[in-house]
């Protein structure tokens, strides 16, 4: 084995969350090291560089609030930033704080050894090398183990394959080209419209219609930029008390959809849709709890699509019959209407399946053979989610254990922060944590706050390691399934649920509702570390 590097914390992953946690624990005075797989920081936006990629929180709540100067300081451009401008601004943090030179970049970590004899954290690398670290600190990422599909005959493909989440740092040339994307999630929503602007012929291969809602993206106006900074701490006080990410800054009113006459919920729908967004989704307070609510908002979207696209036979194929916002819902600029573009075909991936990509494309149909010929494939198949990339670092944890193993049914995760049996190990947006359904830079900021302050107290308690309790695990794992099970969400085959990825157990991985996750994580910590053991 290398000869290993000893440092007080490690941290996986430079993203928001692995560049903050670097930061914070830098003000601990801790001698802390980075890993990162990717040439340069920015974690998901340095990955997914596909045409059109962009937040779908507006740009600026989706930030960092840490740090007044750096709110201030920095100028967005557009009311949903553009994948290009928020690398820039992950860039510039990462310059203003001097934060890369504590990164090895390029270099993914393979396994991580909890060692019983001297309480801390082995850990090795595809590089070779290998720390010594008393603490582990996972910003590994939620969305970033992409999915590769099983779809026959793939590696025989003549033409260029393209994933939206790895995208070419150089720009890929489509312009005169025959193009495919297969799905039809936020990613393919995004680029579908700007891949149909330099296609010669594309075709989109669905296997679920997705509902999206209009983005109704703008340049910021300079004056509204600085009125929200100029109660910006307010506005993110704000934020910070949304259940489910939508944004702060939206007009909402507490009302059942089943209250209001037919009237006052269509006006109530128009003005969200004028609005939107993700915001859409909070029209009604009941919108993902109550079915009939739910129905109402997803019949005025199907009619919506409708309105969008002429042929009704596509139309039909685009418009979705689940629930509503059970899959995260998607922010569109043009995606519907893309589909009434002659050079544009939509393939019911249910109804035709694919039979196999050839060398010149990809075949339909398992009787009446149709090719589709194609220069290049782009593949927007989505994420092995929340648990993905921790799936891939062989983990041990005591007795040998490991994650995988302890997480064969299903993540276990006392506050989606530390896992029993794994003492020191901190999972930054883990799952059993609000996460994905959180505004991500706050959900990050949270976690990143608690784990500092709780080193700072293992410090001055003069105490080596903290561990998830069993018991406390359990209860918080059955408490998620619980707060989840009074929702819509778990009645669809969402990514939240693990049903995109074959095999994967269906427990739903998310905690609904930031603040009270909030408050519970702050009465644990205040109820002196309430079911973690520390020693
Ligand atoms: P990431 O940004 O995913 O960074 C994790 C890093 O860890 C990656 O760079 C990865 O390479 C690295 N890593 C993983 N495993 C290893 C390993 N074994 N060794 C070394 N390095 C490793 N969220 C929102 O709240 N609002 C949005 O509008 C929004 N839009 C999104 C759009 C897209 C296209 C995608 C994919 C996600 C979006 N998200 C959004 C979610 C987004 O992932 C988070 O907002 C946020 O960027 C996560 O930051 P992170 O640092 O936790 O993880």
């Amino acid at each position: 084995m290398p000869a290993s590097r000893s440092v007080d914390m490690l941290v996986v992953g430079a993203g928001f969350a692995g560049l903050y946690m670097v930061h914070r624990a830098r003000g601990l005075g801790l001698d802390v090291e980075g890993v990162e797989a990717g040439a340069g920081v920015g974690g998901t936006w340095y990955w997914n560089r596909y045409p059109g990629a962009r937040c779908d929180v507006e740009s600026l709540e989706y930030s960092f609030s840490f740090d007044d100067d750096l709110q201030q300081e920095w100028e967005w451009t557009e009311r949903y930033a553009t994948q290009p401008e928020i690398l820039r601004y992950i860039e510039h943090v990462a310059d203003r704080f001097d934060l890369r030179r504590s990164f090895r970049f390029g270099t993914r970590v393979t396994t991580a050894t909890w060692s019983e004899s001297t309480s801390r954290w082995t850990v090795e690398t595809d590089a070779g090398d290998a720390y010594d670290a008393r603490f582990l600190v996972m910003a590994t990422g939620c969305l970033s183990m992409p999915i590769d599909p099983q779809i026959p005959g793939l590696d025989t493909f003549a033409g260029e394959i393209l994933y939206t989440s790895r995208w070419p740092h150089a720009e890929p040339d489509l312009v005169g080209k025959r193009v495919g994307v297969v799905g039809t999630g936020s990613s393919a929503v995004q680029s579908i419209p700007l891949i149909a602007e330099r296609a010669a012929a594309l075709t989109v291969f669905q296997r679920t219609p997705t509902y999206a809602v209009p983005a109704h993206n703008r340049p910021l106006d300079p004056e509204e930029q600085a009125a929200v900074k100029a109660r910006y701490a307010e506005l993110r006080a704000e934020a910070r008390q949304m259940a489910i990410a939508t944004g702060s800054r939206v007009p909402r009113i507490d009302a059942s959809a089943m209250e209001v006459d037919d009237q006052i919920r269509h006006q109530r729908f128009e003005q969200a849709w004028e609005w939107g967004g993700l915001p859409f989704l909070g029209a009604f307070n009941d919108l993902i709890i109550d079915p009939a609510a739910n129905e109402t908002a997803a019949e005025f979207v199907r009619t919506k699509i409708r309105e969008q696209v002429s042929d009704p036979e596509v139309a039909e194929r685009l418009t979705p019959r689940q629930v509503i916002g059970c899959k995260r819902l998607c922010v569109d600029s043009g995606y519907y209407a893309t589909f009434d573009q002659p050079h544009v075909r939509l393939v019911d991936v249910g109804a035709t399946p694919i039979d196999a990509v050839t060398p010149t494309g990809v075949r339909l149909g398992s009787e009446d053979h149709e090719d589709i010929e194609l220069d290049v494939l782009v593949l927007a198949t989505g994420f092995d989610a929340m648990t993905g990339a921790l799936d891939r670092i062989d983990i041990r944890g005591r007795d040998g254990v490991t994650l995988r193993e302890t997480w064969a049914a299903g993540p276990k995760t006392y506050l989606g922060l530390g896992v029993h049996g794994f003492p020191n190990l901190f999972t930054v947006t883990g799952p059993g944590s609000p996460s994905v359904l959180a505004n991500m830079v706050v959900a990050i900021e949270h976690h990143v706050d608690w784990i500092t302050d709780t080193v700072a107290h293992l410090d001055r308690s003069g105490q080596a390691t903290i561990e998830a309790e069993p018991e406390a695990q359990e209860q918080w794992v059955a408490y998620v399934n619980d707060v989840a099970s009074f929702t819509l969400f778990p009645t669809c085959g969402s990514w939240y649920l693990g049903a995109n990825v074959p095999g994967k157990p269906r427990v739903f991985m998310p905690l609904i509702g930031f603040p009270g996750y909030v408050q519970q994580v702050a009465d644990v910590t205040a109820d002196a570390y309430r079911g973690f053991t520390l020693a």
